[in-house]
């Protein structure tokens, strides 16, 4: 088994397009799924590479790159739609993991409680994934295929999240029931931005829930139902079952899907309260 911790992108993208390598970010995935095992393959450490490091505006688009780790995310001054992303972010694991984990490390894991995916399903995130051949772009709600299946392909590298301008507007928040108040796994998460209108409407309404699908989903029938109300806390009042039926809450340690079904529209009543509230 080899070890490798290039500094370049070019470097990690040319090993990748060799072998059969496990990419290596903060490791707080990485290392509890491998348990008592050995790596099969190579090790393709990740974490050298500083191109790969923050968040940057651009013209017309904000770049989160991969590397860019949760304790990075509270600290940088962004948009007040980022901040459901900064409230997702103080809630992954303690500190410490906080400090070493990377937002790309939650997607490509794609677990179905990752609190990253809610967060960013609602700036209607693309991911880039870049290959020695090129580099490609799709929504997030593409990339993460399935519990723990994405559209990685092996000679792929995750490299950036890309927020589109025209999304990054408006108000968010982020809500996250657990068993217990800190380091806990979500039973429930939800996440919404909504932005005001001139004549105080809601002129932009996003809405997600995780941990109740296999993948993160939006609500768009809800969605649909806050455009053009006014923008107050009675907006809540909106929340009903219905629009949650595409969702398939399973039975788990954490909650069965009865819980999850009454919970999750509770969830997005808080998220929505706070995004009032906020703006
Ligand atoms: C104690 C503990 C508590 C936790 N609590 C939470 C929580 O509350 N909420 C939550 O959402 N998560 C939680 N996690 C999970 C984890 O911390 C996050 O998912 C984290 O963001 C993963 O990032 P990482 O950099 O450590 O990824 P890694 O472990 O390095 O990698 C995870 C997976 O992604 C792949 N990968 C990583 N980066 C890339 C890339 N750039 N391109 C392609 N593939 C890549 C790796 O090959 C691996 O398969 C917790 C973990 C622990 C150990």
């Amino acid at each position: 088994m080899q070890y490798a911790r290039p500094a370049e992108l070019k470097d990690a993208l040319n090993l990748l397009a060799k072998g059969d390598w496990d990419i290596l970010a903060g490791g707080t995935d990485f290392y509890p799924a491998l348990g008592e095992n050995k790596p099969k393959n190579h090790i393709l450490d990740i974490t050298a590479i500083d191109s790969l490091r923050g968040v940057t505006e651009k013209v017309d688009h904000w770049r989160m790159g991969a590397l860019t780790t949760w304790t990075d995310i509270t600290k940088l001054a962004l948009p007040t739609c980022f901040d459901a992303l900064k409230q997702a972010a103080v809630e992954v694991g303690s500190k410490q993991i906080q400090n070493q984990a990377t937002i790309a490390g939650n997607l490509c894991n794609a677990s179905p409680a990752a609190d990253g995916v809610p967060a960013l399903l609602i700036l209607d995130a693309e991911i880039e994934l870049s290959g020695a051949s090129g580099t490609r772009r799709m929504p997030l709600f593409e990339f993460i295929a399935g519990n723990r299946q994405t559209a990685l392909a092996n000679d792929e590298l995750l490299t950036a999240i890309i927020i589109p301008r025209m999304s990054a507007t408006g108000v968010s928040s982020f809500h996250k029931l657990g068993s217990r108040r800190y380091l806990v796994i979500s039973i429930v998460m939800s996440a919404v931005r909504l932005l005001k209108g001139p004549l105080g409407e809601v002129m932009t309404a996003s809405v997600s829930v995780g941990a109740c699908s296999a993948v993160a989903q939006r609500i768009p029938l809800l969605e649909q139902a806050l455009i053009a109300q006014p923008f107050d806390q009675a907006l809540a009042n909106l929340v009903n079952a219905d629009q949650f039926a595409h969702l398939t809450p399973i039975d788990d340690i954490r909650a069965p899907a009865s819980y999850r079904n009454w919970a999750m529209q509770e969830s997005v009543r808080r998220a929505i309260h706070s995004s009032v509230e906020a703006a």
